[in-house]
C-alpha cells in the first residue's frame, strides 16, 4: 500500500496518508490561486480515515474559506496543510505541493480555468474545464469510492418533417410512425386519414402540429389547430381530431408512467 507524508515549511506539522489518493486536479479558482499564493493549487482528495497527524496538530490555525469549506494552516510558517469540508466530513483535501514522495497517480486536468491567472499559460496538454470537471463529485471523489460509470452522451438526433413522412405509413397496429425513443419517451408521428379511431392513451401525450389544420376534440370541446399548436392529454382522457386537412401532421410525445388509461 502507498504510504506518503507531508510537512509544513518548518516542520512543525506533519502528516501521513495510506493508501492511492483520488483523482488530482490543478485548481485554477481565486480562492486556491490566493490560499496558496501560486498559479494554482495541485489538490486530491482522500478518505478522512486515509489521513493522520503525525505530529504538531496543535500547531494548526483554521480558517472557513467558503460556507462548508475549512483550511487548516501551520500558524508557525503559514504552510497550507489540509482541506476540511463540514457538509462532508468523511473526506479531506490534500494539496500535493507538501508531500515527501510522488503518489502514483498524476494530475488529470485542469479546473474552474475561467479563473484562471492572466499571466499563465497551460501548456502540458491536460483537459481543461471552466469550472468543475463535469460534477462537483468528480473533485470529491477518493480511491475507495466505487468507479464512476463512464456516462457517454448519445449523439444529438435530428429528423426533418419531410424524412419522418418518409417513414411512414404505420406498422400494422399502429395509428403513427415512431421515429424516437429514449427512456420513457416514444416520440412518433400522425398523420391521420379517414376517420380517426383513436382511443384514450394509456399514458400522458403532448402533440406539436406539425402540418395542416385540424380541430381537436377533448370529448367536450373543439378547438382549431394550426401548425405549431400544442395539445396535451392525460392518459385515459378521451380526444380526437377532426376535420382535419389532408396535409395534416401532428407530432406525438408519449411520456411518463403507464396509467391504464384510468383518469386520475
Ligand atoms: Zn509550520
Ligand atoms: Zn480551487
Amino acid at each position: 500500500m502507498q504510504v506518503l507524508t507531508g510537512r509544513c515549511l518548518c516542520e512543525g506539522v506533519a502528516y501521513e496518508i495510506r493508501g492511492e489518493l483520488g483523482p488530482i486536479f490543478n485548481c485554477h479558482c481565486s480562492n486556491c490561486r490566493r490560499w496558496h499564493g501560486a498559479a494554482f493549487r495541485t489538490r486530491a482528495t482522500i478518505q478522512a480515515s486515509q489521513f493522520s497527524w503525525i505530529r504538531g496538530e496543535e500547531l494548526l490555525a483554521r480558517h472557513h474559506s467558503s460556507e462548508f469549506v475549512v483550511k487548516h494552516f501551520c500558524r508557525v510558517c503559514g504552510s497550507n496543510l489540509i482541506s476540511t469540508y463540514d457538509n462532508d466530513p468523511a473526506r479531506i483535501g490534500i494539496p500535493l505541493g507538501g508531500l515527501d514522495q510522488a503518489p502514483t497517480n498524476r494530475p488529470e486536468g485542469h479546473i474552474w480555468v475561467g479563473s484562471k491567472a492572466p499571466w499563465y499559460e497551460i501548456t502540458d496538454g491536460l483537459p481543461e474545464y471552466e469550472t468543475w470537471p463535469g460534477s462537483h463529485a468528480k473533485v470529491r471523489e477518493t480511491s475507495s469510492d466505487p468507479p464512476r460509470q463512464v456516462v457517454t452522451a448519445p449523439p444529438a438526433v435530428h429528423v426533418g418533417l419531410a424524412e419522418a413522412l418518409r417513414k411512414g405509413p404505420p406498422p400494422g397496429g399502429n395509428l403513427a410512425v415512431p421515429i424516437f425513443a429514449r427512456g420513457s419517451l416514444v416520440v412518433a408521428l400522425y398523420t391521420p386519414e379517414g376517420t380517426y379511431p383513436q382511443k384514450p392513451h394509456t399514458r400522458d401525450e403532448v402533440y406539436l402540429v406539425a402540418r395542416g389544420t385540424a380541430a381537436f376534440f377533448d370529448g367536450e370541446r373543439r378547438t382549431a389547430l394550426e401548425p405549431g399548436s400544442f395539445v396535451f392529454v392525460a392518459a385515459g382522457q378521451p380526444h380526437r381530431f377532426e376535420d382535419f386537412s389532408s396535409d395534416f401532421a401532428t407530432w406525438v410525445f408519449s411520456y411518463g408512467p403507464e396509467r391504464g388509461g384510468s383518469i386520475p
